[in-house]
């Protein structure tokens, strides 16, 4: 059996492309690139870099132990790409103020002072011709690599760029507004080496970045130092950044990556996302498995209750009276940090696992599309849907399915996973979420409404590779990560004036029937 699709590799295909030399990911993204030319031609807008043949890129994260000298060093290098950031704000910005003013005088558009560029070579050019004498810069500047500058003006083309695509309708998600300065006191710490010695230290205790030094690591970076060592790897650049009280170094690596196959090959499994169990795991085989769901945060709460109540008791910052915290609030805001950090740990250490079983011994994996911001929304739902880490789920599926040779196959959002019964394929008209066993109406089939969910899922595996009952009307096609189409054409859609109609219904249950994938992402677990 075959298995179609744009990320689909049979064990022969991997064969194959391992005599050829191709790398069946590059291969799949250009057939991809093919068959949605306009998507694609987007994503490589926005890429610049592409992997070698047989590579992927892939990131190792180190948490950093830097002694005092260092750690000032690094504040300098983020403080310095931030007054990069907002120096080319400035300079982009200032010449939209004039012209502003100059067509209020009348000016013609072609005597007003010309636009600046905010493209990065035009932004450092700038910065350059003027850092030696603008007294801003002038006695300090030097004490920074430029790789420093560099972040801030890369990050404020980035911003104009996100502005200008979104004002033209070329942006998905959310408008991006005009870009707007960094606080000192409140943006984030990070800055990004591209070049010089960046390096892995022989002892693989230490990490080596330009003018910053030599930088100590919390633990060994054997697993990258190793395949530095064997030339099966490289560095692309190195992003340090201070989160949860820690210092990180992110280093981005090009490495090369065996094609290997996934144990089962041929498996199909369908993966239900849900509150109750993480996730509720069917495979083509009738095997199901229920993912505990971890709850780290919610075991942490009473603790970080406990520790929110602390710090709030003694005397924070205050930014209207500029009142410094006392070093008490300090040692108790650090206390407080440290559940969160620890949370999040946990989180990412379970996702983890749960993925990459999941893309290393089957061929198939389904999931939903889930539209989880929609679902944060929901205040009663939302902390315990951040907490599972759904989007996650989900993203990293995709490319570890990539990575071992597998496909991960999204499921219509319009798919009605839970409400369809897996034995008889009829469809329920309605199922709360209170009801958590499946009861069909059409045939005797009694099942927990997760583990029905998973096998419909599972089927529709299935039947997108042609051995199975093809699933039902939402089961045409894996609508694809950006895909801006609803593939169910025979979405419900309200005839105009119904909901007025005698005046029986009221507006909330009108605009509910607009958006359906609201109460059907409800009826998921
Ligand atoms: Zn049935």
């Amino acid at each position: 059996m075959g298995l179609p699709g744009p990320l689909a590799f049979t064990l022969e295909q991997v064969s194959e492309s391992r005599r050829k030399g191709v790398n069946p990911v590059v291969e799949a993204a250009r057939q991809n690139a093919e068959q949605y030319p306009k998507r694609e031609k987007n994503k490589l807008k926005k890429r610049g870099f592409e992997p070698r043949p047989g590579h992927v890129v892939q990131a190792f994260v180190y948490t950093l132990d830097p002694g005092a000298g260092t750690e000032q060093n690094l504040r300098s290098h983020c403080g310095a790409a931030r007054t990069a950031y907002n120096w080319a704000l400035s300079h982009v910005l200032a010449v939209w103020d004039q012209r502003a003013a100059e067509a209020s005088y009348d000016i013609p558009e072609e005597e007003q002072t010309p636009w600046r560029s905010w493209s990065l070579p035009a932004l450092r050019r700038a910065f350059n011709a003027t850092k030696r004498e603008d007294p801003r810069f002038a006695d300090w500047w030097s004490e920074n690599s430029k790789e420093a500058y560099n972040t801030g003006f890369a990050n404020a083309s980035a911003a104009f760029d996100n502005y200008a695509t979104s004002k033209r309708g070329e942006r998905q998600g959310p408008k991006a507004g005009v870009p707007r300065r960094k606080s000192k006191h409140r943006s984030r710490l990070s800055c990004r080496f591209t070049t010089g010695a960046i390096r892995c230290e022989e002892d693989r205790r230490h990490i080596n970045l330009p003018v910053v030094g030599r930088i100590r690591t919390h633990e060994s970076t054997r697993k990258l130092h190793r395949r530095l060592a064997n030339g099966s790897a490289r560095i692309l650049s190195a992003t340090f950044s201070h989160q949860r009280g820690r210092w990180q170094v992110s280093f981005q690596v090009e490495i090369e990556r065996a094609i290997r196959a996934p144990a089962r090959p041929e498996g199909a499994v369908g993966v239900d996302l849900g509150i109750k169990s993480l996730a509720v795991v069917s495979d083509s085989d009738g095997q199901v498995r229920q993912v505990e769901n971890p709850r780290h945060l919610g075991r942490e709460l009473k603790r970080l209750r406990r520790a929110s109540l602390r710090v709030s008791r003694r005397r924070g910052p205050d930014r209207r009276t500029g009142q410094r915290p006392s070093n008490r609030w300090v040692r108790a805001n650090e206390k407080r940090n440290k559940v969160h950090h620890r949370v999040a740990n946990l989180r990412t250490d379970a996702l983890h696992k749960l993925t990459t079983g999941l893309a290393c011994e089957y061929g198939t994996v389904v999931v939903e599309d889930l539209n989880v911001s929609g679902m944060l929304k929901n205040r009663r739902l939302a902390r315990h849907i951040a907490d599972a880490g759904f989007g996650q789920i989900r993203r990293q599926l995709a490319y570890k399915t990539a990575w071992w040779g597998g496909r991960m196959i999204v499921a219509d959002q319009w798919f009605a996973s839970s409400k369809t019964c897996s034995q008889c394929k009829a469809v329920k008209a309605k199922l709360p979420l209170h009801v958590r066993v499946f009861d069909c109406d059409e045939c005797d089939l009694v099942l927990d409404r997760d583990v029905n969910a998973a096998r419909n899922l599972a089927a529709l595996a299935a039947s997108m590779t042609g051995t199975g009952v093809a699933g039902d009307r939402g089961a045409r096609a894996p609508k694809a990560r950006g895909a801006d189409r609803r593939t169910r054409t025979t979405r419900p859609r309200r005839a105009a004036g119904t909901g007025r109609a005698g005046g029986a219904k009221p507006c909330e249950r009108t605009e509910a029937g607009h958006r359906p994938q609201d109460t059907e992402q409800l009826g998921l677990w």
